[in-house]
Order: structure tokens, then sequence, then C-alpha cells
């Protein structure tokens, strides 16, 4: 794992900005697997900027997202789908067949999980992956538990992510809880992760992944086992 602190989120998102826009220049066809949350929207932001700029292009580009909520249409504002076209895909040229986020609209979730799983292997796997992380440790919806699964699941929400969403919501009740989420051996297999962490409540997650200890009571702290894993981190973050 790479760590850096960055001064605030703009140096972290400028950073990470840096690193993928410049993959995508040197190979178009690229497979990005993409993260919704707060913390990546200054990179789709640099991202879009560059793409008006003239400078990459995403007509060729693949991409897989991390999780959706069960229970929400595709169309509904708060869905991950919806949140992916607002902040990224609307603003750019990529080709919404070369998309792929978790079709929570199924009534079978087992099959959509191993349909996406199957994808991502056809595809070739993906070449740089984008994290957030919860307040609670999880990377996608692989939350805290005694044991982790390694394949596209339908999982429970733990109290604390629905917490922490809430704020995007109406009520607490509208909270979706459950939800679709690829497993830590699809994010894992990713070439390239990038793991983005900004400000204070993320504070006790990151000095657990920092830690070097691997525990599935923190699940990012998987990340210490990838080979080229960049963690991202503003002083918010890293100082507490
Ligand atoms: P956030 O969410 O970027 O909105 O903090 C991150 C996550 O829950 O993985």
């Amino acid at each position: 794992m790479k760590f850096t602190v960055c001064k605030n989120y703009d140096e972290m998102s400028d950073k990470a900005a840096r690193i993928v826009n410049s993959a995508i220049k040197s190979y178009p066809e690229i497979t990005l697997g993409l993260a919704t949350g707060s913390t990546p929207l200054g990179l789709y932001k640099r991202m879009i900027e560059a793409y008006n700029a003239g400078e990459i292009s995403f007509k060729k580009v693949k991409s897989f997202n991390l999780d959706e909520y069960c229970g929400l249409t595709r169309d509904n504002s708060q869905s991950y789908y919806y949140f992916m076209r607002r902040n990224l895909f609307d603003h750019i040229d990529i080709d919404m067949n070369n998309v792929e986020v978790p079709n929570c609209e199924v009534s079978d979730y087992q099959a959509e999980c191993e349909r996406y799983d199957k994808k991502i292997e056809e595809n070739g796997g993906i070449d740089i992956q984008i994290l957030g992380i919860g307040n609670n440790g999880h990377i996608a919806f692989n939350e805290p538990e005694e044991a982790l699964y390694a394949k596209t699941h339908h999982t429970p929400l733990t109290r604390s992510s629905i917490e922490a969403n809430k704020r995007f919501f109406n009520s607490i009740d509208e909270v979706p809880t459950s939800a679709i989420t690829m497993g830590i051996e699809s994010i894992m297999k990713a070439r390239k992760i990038i793991i983005l962490i900004s400000g204070v409540k993320k504070h006790a997650a990151l000095t657990k992944l920092l830690s070097g200890r691997i525990t599935t009571g923190c699940p990012a702290t998987i990340l210490n086992c990838h080979p080229d894993c960049c963690v991202l981190a503003d002083e918010e973050a890293y100082h507490g």
C-alpha cells in the first residue's frame, strides 16, 4: 500500500484525477471500477473537466460500479445508477452500454450477483478500482462482520451505514436496508486500487487501515494485501 497525506479534499481529488485521467489517456479502453458517495465527487468533477477540455474521451471506457441499493428503481434519484448519471455519465461521452451497475430491479438477486461477477470476468477484470471507505471501515457494502464474502452478494446494511447515508433521504425510514455489492475478491482482483479517505469521521477507519493489521471488523484492512493500492487521505482524516 502506498499512502499519501494530502493537504485537503481538493488536493486529494487532484492527485486521484491525475492518476485516473492519465491512465485513460494512455489506455482509452480502460475498465474503471467506480464508487458512489460524497468522496469521489471531486475526482468525477475533474474527470468531466478533462473531458470538456478535450484531453480525454470515455468512448471506449468500460465501468463497473461497486454496489446498488435494493428496493429503489434506477430512476429513483437516490439510486446509485441515478447518482452515477447525475455526477459523471451524463457529462461525458461514455457509451451507456459499457456501463454496469448491479441491477436491483430484478426479482432474483442471486442470479444478478452471479451475472455481475461473470460480466467482470468476461471483461477481463478491472484496471483501476476507485474506493471510498465507510465510517465503519466498509469498502463498497462489505460491512464489518465475522466473515466477509468473496463474491458479489446481497447484503443487509449495518445500522452505521444506514445512519451515515440518511443525509441523502427525507428520513431514516426511507434509507434502503439492503444492497447488492461486489465482494472482496472482485475488488482485490482490480489491477490497481485508489482509495479516497476524507474528513474527520474517517479517522478511526484510516487508523485501522494503516495499522497493518487485517481484520474483518474493518473490511478495508484487506487492502494491505493488494500489490498496487494507493491510499489518498486528507489531513483531517489522518490527524482526526
Ligand atoms: P462517503 O461514503 O464518500 O459518502 O463518505 C463512502 C462509503 O460509504 O464508502
